[in-house]
C-alpha cells in the first residue's frame, strides 16, 4: 500500500526554499570556482556567527569531522578515548582507525544520552579524551561532563552530527550552542541532517584559534603554505556547491528545528492520550537543560513487541528505522579493539527496543495520524 509517507521529505523542503538554492548554485556554476569558493568562506563565517562566534572549517563529511579533530589532538596509539556505546558507528570507527583505543561506555536509559557519572566509571590512566555524541537532538548535560573533563585533564570532542541548533543552558544561566562547549565540536551535513546540503559535507568547530589552524592545517594536507606540508594530514573538503546549498539553509534553521518540535509535540500528544500508562511504548524523554532539535522522534517499545511493530507499519506504506539495532560493543569491527565498559546493559536494551517514526520539517498533522493510526491498530488501543 503506498501511502507517500517518507522518513524524511526532502523534496518538500527544496520546494520552498527553490529560488535561494537555485540561485546560490547557479552562482557557482557561473564562477565556476568549485573547490574553496567565495560560498565556502561565507558559509564558515555565517555559521560561526550563529553558533555564537566560533572557528568553522568545513571537511568532507561528519566522520572526516571526527578524524580531523582527533588527529588535532596529538593523541598516541593506545590513548584511550571514550565514547558512548549507543551511537552511530563513526563516533567510534575513527577512534579505532587512528590506533587508539575506543571505550565504550553506557548511555542514560530515557534520553539515549551518555552521562559523567557512566564516562568516570571508565577512567583510566591511558584516558585522554570523551567524545559525547548529542544523539537524536538533544544535548548531553554536558555541566558535569565538562567538569570531570577538567579535572582529569581529558579533551572533550562533541559529536554533533544531529543536534545542530540545539541549546544547552548551564547552572548559571549561560546559553552555549551544541558543539560549542568542548575543546573541538563535529557536525556532519549528510542530507538527512537537520542542516544538510545535497550530497555531502561535514565541519569542525573548535573556539580556540591556534587548535583551530591546526585543524585546518590537518583538514588541507596538513599545509598552511601552499607545497609546504608541516604535519601529515588529509584531503577533506567541502564542496563550493554544497556551501551554495547550505548558505541558503542557514537562515532556516531555526524554523526547521520549530517544524519538527511541534512535530514531536503533536506525537507525544496524541500517542500519551492513546496510551496514558505508557504500558506499550515509552515517549522519547527530554534532556533537562537542552532544547531538542528533533533529529529523530524515537520511542522505545516495551514487552519485545517493536519489531512486530516494525513489520505491521511496514505493510501500511508507513516508514519507521531502528537506530541503532546493535551497540558497538557487538559490532564485530571492534573485537580486539575496543574496550568496553561492565555494564553496558542500557545501550544493550535501547537497540532491541527504540523506534523512530518519520520526523521532517513537512510533517503535517494529518502524515502524523496516518502513523498514530498505524500504531493505534498495531496494539488495538
Ligand atoms: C551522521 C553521523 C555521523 C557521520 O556523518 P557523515 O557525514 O555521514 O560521515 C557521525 N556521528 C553521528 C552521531 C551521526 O549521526
Amino acid at each position: 500500500m503506498g501511502t507517500g509517507i517518507c522518513m524524511v521529505d526532502l523534496k518538500g523542503q527544496y520546494l520552498k526554499i527553490k529560488d535561494e538554492v537555485d540561485a546560490g548554485i547557479r552562482n557557482v556554476l557561473e564562477t565556476s570556482s568549485f573547490i574553496n569558493g567565495p560560498a565556502v568562506r561565507k558559509f564558515r563565517d555565517d555559521l560561526g556567527k550563529y553558533l555564537g562566534g566560533t572557528n568553522v572549517i568545513t571537511c568532507a563529511n561528519g566522520t572526516d569531522a571526527l578524524q580531523i579533530a582527533l588527529m588535532a589532538l596529538g593523541l598516541k596509539p593506545g590513548d584511550e578515548v571514550i565514547v558512548p556505546a549507543f551511537t552511530y558507528v563513526s563516533s567510534a570507527e575513527v577512534i579505532g582507525l587512528l590506533g587508539l583505543v575506543p571505550v565504550m561506555v553506557d548511555v542514560d536509559p530515557d534520553t539515549f544520552n551518555v552521562t559523567a557519572d557512566n564516562i568516570s566509571k571508565a577512567l583510566t590512566p591511558a584516558t585522554r579524551a570523551i567524545i559525547p555524541v548529542h544523539l537524536f537532538g538533544q544535548s548531553c548535560d554536558m555541566e558535569p561532563i565538562l567538569e570531570f573533563a577538567g579535572r582529569h585533564g581529558l579533551h572533550v570532542i562533541e559529536d554533533n552530527a544531529q543536534a545542530i541548533g540545539a541549546e544547552y543552558t548551564f547552572s548559571d544561566g549561560r546559553k552555549a550552542k551544541t558543539g560549542t562547549m568542548g575543546t573541538i565540536g563535529c557536525t556532519s551535513f549528510f542530507p538527512s541532517k537537520n542542516l544538510g546540503c545535497y550530497g555531502d559535507g561535514g565541519a569542525v568547530f573548535c573556539s580556540d584559534g591556534s587548535l583551530a589552524e591546526k585543524i585546518s592545517m590537518i583538514a588541507n594536507h596538513g599545509q598552511k603554505i601552499k607545497y609546504h606540508h608541516s604535519v601529515i594530514g588529509c584531503n577533506s573538503r567541502l564542496d563550493t556547491i554544497q556551501a551554495a546549498v547550505l548558505e541558503a539553509k542557514l537562515p532556516h534553521l531555526d524554523e526547521y528545528s520549530h517544524a519538527r518540535r511541534e512535530a514531536a509535540d503533536y506525537y507525544d500528544m496524541r500517542l500519551r492520550e492513546m496510551d496514558p500508562s505508557g504500558k506499550h511504548y515509552r515517549l522519547p524523554a527530554r534532556q533537562k537543560n537542552s532544547t531538542h532539535v528533533w533529529h529523530q522522534y524515537t520511542l522505545k517499545i516495551t514487552e519485545g513487541k517493536r519489531d512486530g511493530l516494525k513489520a505491521f507499519l511496514e505493510k501500511l506504506g508507513i516508514p519507521s528505522m531502528i537506530y541503532y539495532p546493535l551497540p558497538l560493543q557487538d559490532q564485530e569491527a571492534f573485537k580486539g579493539i575496543a574496550r568496553a565498559a561492565e555494564d553496558l546493559s542500557n545501550a544493550r536494551e535501547c537497540a532491541s527496543s527504540v523506534l523512530s517514526l518519520p520526523m521532517h520539517t513537512e510533517l503535517t498533522h494529518e502524515i502524523q495520524d496516518v502513523v498514530i493510526d498505524g500504531i493505534r491498530q498495531f496494539f488495538r488501543l
